[in-house]
């Protein structure tokens, strides 16, 4: 069986020279060598800021850098058929590719309508706070730059439940559109703010039949354009999930084909949101697993005082391995963004141990992770804030050794405070495979853990974590394995 490793191939301030498309096709090489399998690309759609657009601020989902609009032809990453090729060289180095889908919302409008509305409380946004009124709101898109290409659907207030600003009245505020769909919001799974069915921009209605069949229809040809492998889905929490359902249903089926799909749905709070989405959506799609993350940053925060026997409870990967898609960050917790959560440097080693050489859940490593990042933006107070994200040390050996070594059998000594580690025993497809793992986020650690009597009088070495010692597997297949303070080490066969 093979091992599967993911990377999320970009992060929100991506700046380097070459653009994304160009990096992807360049580095094709490299990340299957790695032992990667499955890439996530970004938003390909045009965006409200052409080319400066991340993506999720999605204008027009048929203009993946072909048209001009936005004072742009191709998107921040490149051209559309930079988009294509960059797909086709990663998977023709046996990479899946995850195209990125934002359903939630629209944004950048081609043209003024009145539109009835109703403000919403903006923190319990199901009560309202005024009669029905008129605004003139941003909300028909036309797609003059495109001309009808592909598909002639034009999107109107009809189209969306609410939209948050008032170009007549200069107004900032959460509106409810008031149209023949029903009034106020989807029913959506998550009750935070009364109802989270608007997040930003305008929030696309998915009562109205014609929207789902547009959809449908626009997942089609992305499809057969692209011929990507799997999607994430953006933001789906506020998201009628039964929509997203039919959605994914009529893809695998048209096609069939058994797309990967992984949702977003941001949860630190109750891992039992999580659980409840995976009843809902009944399997059709993996979840990132926020909980795990939100463990990560505590743990990284706490030092030696957070327990580290308790780092998979109430995550995702505990009681949902297979629908557990595990990472240590991404771009909305990477310094600067909006759910900012970036785990600590030290413990980045230590957290993709966890998620890369044990067998439960799906890895999703971190582009800046791999690569570094260096940027500057604006903080909470408004001044200016250099960031650098430095690589991970080891995370390609890692990642190699996730590939190669981490197979067979899983011992868990998950046992005390600080230190904590982990033997998988290997299997007989993958010659020499057997991993231990030991880590500690206070002193130097040690563990006694049975790795198995295949391994028995076999020289482990340490391949991460800077141990010179050389550990010998006793007859029972047992032996003492070490790391050094906050620290992660990865014994694997002395060659
Ligand atoms: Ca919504």
């Amino acid at each position: 069986m093979v091992n599967q490793t993911f990377i999320q191939y970009f992060h929100w301030y991506y700046n380097e020279e070459q653009k994304l498309w160009q990096k992807a096709i360049q580095e094709s090489g490299k990340l299957q060598e790695m032992g990667i399998t499955g890439a996530w690309l970004p938003p390909a759609y045009k965006s409200t800021e052409g080319a400066d657009s991340t993506g999720y601020d999605c204008y027009d989902l048929y203009d993946l850098g072909e048209f001009d609009q936005k004072n742009s032809i191709p998107t921040r990453h490149g051209s559309k058929d930079e988009y294509l090729q960059a797909i086709n060289a990663l998977q023709e180095k046996g990479i899946m590719v995850m195209a990125d889908i934002v359903f939630n919302h629209k944004a950048g409008a081609d043209e003024l309508e009145k539109v009835a509305v109703r403000r919403v409380d903006p923190e319990n946004r199901a009560e309202f706070i005024s009669d029905v009124f008129e605004i003139e709101a941003w909300t028909k898109f036309t797609f003059p730059g495109r001309g009808g290409k592909y598909s002639d659907f034009v999107w109107d207030k009809n189209c969306f439940s609410g939209t948050d600003w008032a170009e007549d009245l200069k107004e900032t505020a959460i509106f409810s559109i008031q149209n023949e769909y029903g009034e106020g919001w989807e029913e959506v799974p998550s009750s935070e703010l009364g109802n989270y069915d608007y997040l930003m921009f305008s929030d696309i209605e998915f009562r109205n039949k014609a929207v789902r069949e547009e959809l449908k229809r626009w997942g089609e040809w992305y499809y057969e354009t692209c011929g990507m492998d799997g999607f994430r889905l953006d933001a789906v929490k506020h998201i009628a999930p039964d929509y997203l359902n039919e959605w994914l249903d009529h893809m695998r089926n048209k096609f069939n084909k058994d797309f990967f799909v992984v949702g977003e749905n941001w949860v630190l709070d109750d891992v039992a949101n999580l659980r409840s989405y995976i009843d809902l959506t009944e399997g059709r799609m993996q979840l990132f697993d926020s909980m795990l993350h939100h463990n990560f940053y505590q743990a990284g925060l706490q030092g030696d005082q957070y327990d580290m026997s308790k780092i998979f409870v109430d995550t995702l990967v505990e009681s949902h391995p297979h629908l557990s898609v595990t990472f240590v960050d991404n771009h909305d917790s990477q310094p600067l963004q909006s759910l900012e959560a970036y785990v600590d440097f030290w413990f980045r080693p230590l957290a993709y141990a966890m998620i890369l050489l044990r067998e439960q859940g799906i890895p999703c490593i971190f582009y800046p992770d791999l690569y570094g990042a260096k940027y500057v933006d604006k903080d909470h107070e408004g001044q200016d804030r250099d960031v650098e994200l430095v690589f991970v040390e080891g995370l390609p050996q890692m990642t190699q050794i996730r590939r190669d070594f981490a197979h067979g059998f899983q011992r868990d000594y998950i046992d005390h405070q600080n230190c904590i580690g982990w033997t998988r025993e290997g299997d007989e497809e993958h010659g020499d495979s057997g991993v231990a793992v030991v880590l500690s986020n206070g002193e130097e650690g040690h563990k006694n853990m049975e790795i198995g009597k295949g391994h028995a009088g076999q020289i482990f070495i340490d391949a991460i974590g800077g141990r010179e010692d050389e550990v010998m597997v006793n007859e029972e297949g047992w032996a003492e394995f070490f790391c050094n303070a906050g620290s992660v080490s990865v014994w694997i066969r002395k060659k």
